[in-house]
């Protein structure tokens, strides 16, 4: 079966607590006006009991015409009277029955309670003294106080609106929460309607309200655009390594064909090996490097860091490439010793590598490569200058970008994952990257790190 909505079950939880708290106020408002009542019928039944005793006291020649009063007079609001000679027979008043009658008098000017056919009663006594003459009781009855039903029904008719004003309650709650939960349904539709799709590009329509729900549609709108960028980039990325791995296995499989079939003799086929083996390097590296960027986003655990000597590091990967500079490039350290750094110090290398590589690739001829390390009481930063060509503005902010080569022409051997690997590196580290470069003039990547 289904369940009841979350509007409503809000909605009858609230109306559940507003009658109760109607009928606890009800119950309440019924008890002081029963107690206010039952005092205001008690002061009336001595009230009236005195004044009818006063009335005798004062009427010498009541015993004379006491017979003829009409029933009317011993009857004041709801209290009735009666007069009882001293031997307690009745004389005049209304005529209760037998039970009123056989109670013995009291003089206490205290009301007392008897009950008569099921019906309590309140009663009162008072004697009147009369000089020479017998002794008259007055003796009052009233019913004693309605019961809380009754005082309910008497004074609180209004209530029997009460019902409608609770359903009023109901219905009006209902319709508020269903307007404060609409961004809920939006929600719950755009996730169905991006589930069912597949398409990230549907957002959550979110009026800004500044209420804790337009917040939430904000922050999941905000995520599904992170979601969807992610997305585009990891389809792009698996593109771009499909596409650079097809030119090398095309270029494999065309050498073999041309091998297996046309070769003319050894010197021929060592070609071809030769090509092939270039070919697979190319994809060897590619594949390595792509596996060392998911092994990064992955796991923490395979490249831990210790506080690495920087200075010694960097000397090192510099003493390397001065054996491979091309075009009489020279590099330039500017190093002072004992610059450490908690990093790992294979993927730290890897990004010297790839920093220095690149200065030597694109760097002019009998041109000054520039190398320093600098350190700060928070950060280590590492530079990298050369006076090659540089970057022209229009490539400058792609640079970083997985497979983007800014110049097809002159960087066809390069894969376009250096630099990308270098930024991702230093984020490994808690750190960042920038460059600067004029064209024509020069390049200079610095990456700076936690010291
Ligand atoms: P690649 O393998 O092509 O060098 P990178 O990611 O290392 O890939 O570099 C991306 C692009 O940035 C290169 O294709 C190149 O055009 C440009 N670039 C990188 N370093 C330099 C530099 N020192 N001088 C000029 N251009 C550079």
């Amino acid at each position: 079966m289904r369940r009841l909505s979350l509007k409503t079950r809000l909605s009858l939880w609230f109306t559940l607590i507003l009658t109760l708290i109607c009928a606890l106020m009800l119950l309440l408002a019924a008890a002081v006006y029963q107690n206010f009542d039952r005092r205001l019928l008690r002061e009336a039944l001595t009230d009236a009991v005195q004044e009818e005793a006063a009335r005798i006291g004062d009427d010498r020649s009541y015993a004379d015409h006491m017979g003829e009063l009409r029933e009317a007079e011993f009857l004041r609001g709801e209290v009735r009277l009666m007069v009882y000679d001293e031997d307690g027979a009745q004389v005049a008043g209304l005529y209760l029955g037998e039970g009123t009658d056989a109670l013995p008098f009291s003089d206490e000017d205290a009301v007392r309670e008897l009950t008569l056919d099921g019906q309590r009663y309140y009663c009162c006594d008072a004697q009147v003294r009369i000089r020479r003459g017998p002794d008259y009781w007055v003796r009052g009855v009233v019913p004693a106080g309605r019961s809380l039903w009754s005082a309910l029904r008497g004074h609180f008719a209004p209530l029997a609106l009460l019902p409608l004003l609770i359903a009023l309650a109901f219905l009006g709650g209902r319709w508020l929460t269903g307007r404060f939960l609409r961004p809920i349904r939006d929600i719950d539709r755009t996730t169905e309607a991006i589930r069912e799709s597949g398409d990230l590009s549907r957002r959550i329509p979110c009026a800004d309200t500044g209420d804790e729900l337009s917040d939430l549609a904000r922050h999941i709108n905000a995520m599904f655009e992170r979601l969807e960028q992610n997305f585009h980039a990891e389809r792009q990325f698996t593109a771009n390594a499909s596409h650079e791995l097809r030119t090398p296995v095309s270029v494999i499989l065309a050498q073999c064909e041309y091998g297996l079939e046309n070769a003319q003799d050894a010197q021929e086929l060592r070609e071809v090996i030769a090509a092939v083996q270039k070919q697979g390097g190319r994809m060897s590296r590619l594949i390595e490097t792509l596996l060392l960027f998911t092994r990064m986003e992955q796991s923490t655990e395979r490249y831990r860091k210790a506080p690495t000597d920087l200075s010694a590091l960097l000397r090192a990967s510099c003493a390397d490439h001065a054996l491979i500079a091309p075009r009489g490039i020279t590099i330039r350290q500017e190093l002072s010793d004992g610059v450490t750094a908690l990093v790992n110090p294979e993927l730290f290398r890897l990004l010297l590598d790839n920093l220095l590589g690149n200065a030597l690739r694109y760097g002019r001829e009998q041109g000054t490569v520039v190398v320093s390390l600098q350190q700060t009481a928070q950060t280590v930063t590492l530079c990298v200058s050369d006076d090659g060509p540089g970057i022209s503005p229009e490539d400058l902010p792609h640079i970083w970008e997985t497979f983007y080569r800014a110049d097809k022409s002159r960087s066809s051997r390069g894969l376009g994952l250096g630099l990308p690997l270098v930024r991702q590196i230093a984020a490994y580290h808690g750190g960042t990257v920038s460059v600067e470069s004029t064209p024509g003039v020069g390049s200079t990547f610095r990456v700076s790190v936690p010291a």
